[in-house]
C-alpha cells in the first residue's frame, strides 16, 4: 500500500517469546512479584485515590520530585517515559529527525535502540564489540562518528546482554565527544551495579542517563522509565513525548516503590550472591565460558554447541533464557529456578555414559 513508508514493509513488529511451561529467566526481570502488602497499598490507591474518569497528571510532578530525591538532583532534570523504550524514541525524535544524523550502537547490546531508530528512518551504525572481552572498539567508533554523521551514541552500563560495565577508558572516550553529539548512558541495572555517572551530568549537557522501574523495582508491568539530563535536553524530551504517556496507576506504583525502596531493594545483596554462586558453578563446567556480571543476569557460551538448539533444549526442560549476540543470557532467578537451570544444563551437556552409548 502506497500510503505506508516503503522502509517499514520489511520490518517485523516487536515480539517477546511466551514460555508458559518454563522458568522465565529470559527478560532480566526481578524473580519475585511485589509483596502482598505493597499490592494492597496500590489497590487502595486505585480504589480511593484515582479518579478513573480524569486524565492523569500530564507533568508527573509528584513522581518527578520523588525520583529527584532518590537520584539526588533537581526535578527539572528528570523526564518520565512509558518505559525507557518511550524515552529512547523521544531522544531519537529530539536529535536525529529531519535528516540530522544517525545513531551509533555496539552489539551485542540492547536491541531497542536500533529497532526504534530504523522505525523512524534513522540509520543505525553498528560497531561490534570485541567478541571475547566485549570492550568497545573505540578507534572504529571514532571513525564511524566522523564518517557517518552520528548524532547519538548509545552506551549501556552494565551492558545487556553481556553484564559488563563501561571501563574507565570507555568513559573517558565518551567524555571526549563534542556537545553536538548526545551520549546516552543506559543505567537500567543501576540498583544492581550501584555504579552511576549521574554526579557527572552537571558538567555534561549532552549526556542523558536512562533508568527504569522495570528491573530491580519489579514494575515491568507498569511501564515507567526516566531520563536524567540537562534542563535543555529534558525540555526537548518533554516536547516530543506523548502528553499523557504515563497512566495514573503507573505513576502511583512508581511513587510507592520509591517510598518503600528500602523494602523492595532489601534482597538485592542476596540476589547478587546467588548470581556469583551461579557463575562459580557454571565456570566449573569445562565447555562453558561465562563472563563476570555487575547486573542481575549472566552471559555465557558453550563450546561446540549450537546455542540456539541448546536454548530450545533448556526451554523444553523448563528453563527459559535468551539466545542473543552469539551467547546465552540468563536472568538470576529464585534459588529454586537457579538450581533447576544448573540441573537442566548439566543433564544436557553430560556425556552419555559408556555402557549406554
Ligand atoms: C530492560 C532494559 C530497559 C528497560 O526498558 P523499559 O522500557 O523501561 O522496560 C532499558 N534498557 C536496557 C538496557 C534494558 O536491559
Amino acid at each position: 500500500m502506497d500510503a505506508i513508508r516503503p522502509s517499514l514493509l520489511n520490518m517485523q513488529p516487536y515480539e517477546a517469546e511466551i514460555l508458559p511451561h518454563a522458568d522465565k529467566l529470559d527478560a532480566n526481570e526481578y524473580p519475585e512479584d511485589l509483596p502482598e502488602w505493597f499490592k494492597k497499598k496500590l489497590s487502595l490507591v486505585w480504589e480511593k485515590g484515582i479518579h478513573s474518569n480524569r486524565y492523569p497528571d500530564a507533568t508527573h510532578s509528584s513522581l518527578k520530585r520523588a525520583i529527584a530525591d532518590y537520584a539526588g538532583l533537581d526535578d527539572s532534570l528528570v523526564s518520565l517515559g512509558n518505559g525507557s523504550d518511550e524515552l529512547i524514541r523521544s531522544i531519537l525524535i529530539a536529535t536525529c529527525l529531519e535528516g540530522r544524523g544517525s545513531i551509533l550502537v555496539s552489539p551485542p547490546t540492547f536491541s531497542m535502540y536500533a529497532i526504534e531508530a530504523r522505525s523512524l528512518g534513522i540509520p543505525a551504525i553498528s560497531i561490534p564489540r570485541n567478541p571475547d572481552t566485549f570492550a568497545l572498539d573505540l578507534p572504529a567508533c571514532t571513525e564511524a562518528i566522523e564518517r557517518d554523521n552520528v548524532r547519538v551514541v548509545f552506551l549501556v552500563s552494565p551492558n545487556s546482554p553481556t553484564g559488563t560495565p563501561l571501563t574507565a577508558e570507555e568513559l573517558d572516550w565518551a567524555r571526549s565527544l563534542p556537545e553536538s553529539i548526545a551520549v546516552v548512558i543506559d543505567e537500567a541495572y543501576f540498583e544492581f551495579s550501584q555504579a552511576t555517572v549521574v554526579p557527572e551530568l552537571e558538567r555534561r549537557p549532552n549526556w542523558i542517563v536512562l533508568r527504569t522501574f522495570s528491573k530491580a523495582f519489579r514494575l515491568a508491568a507498569h511501564r515507567v522509565g526516566y531520563a536524567i539530563a540537562s534542563a535543555d535536553m529534558v525540555r526537548a524530551l518533554e516536547v516530543t513525548r506523548l502528553p499523557y504517556n504515563l497512566p495514573a496507576l503507573s505513576q502511583w506504583a512508581a511513587q510507592l516503590a520509591l517510598e518503600f525502596a528500602d523494602d523492595l531493594l532489601a534482597n538485592i545483596p542476596t540476589l547478587l550472591a546467588d548470581r556469583d554462586r551461579l557463575r562459580a558453578e557454571l565456570s566449573l563446567i569445562p565447555q562453558v565460558q561465562v563472563w563476570p556480571s555487575s547486573a542481575n543476569f549472566l552471559y555465557f557460551r558453550v563450546r561446540d554447541w549450537d546455542l540456539a538448539q541448546l536454548q530450545q533444549q533448556l526451554i523444553q526442560r523448563g528453563t527459559g533464557l535468551r539466545y542473543t549476540g552469539g551467547g546465552l543470557r540468563l536472568s538470576v532467578g529464585t534459588p529454586a529456578q537457579n538450581c533447576r537451570f544448573l540441573v537442566n544444563l548439566r543433564a544436557i551437556l553430560a556425556p552419555v555414559p559408556q555402557h549406554m552409548a
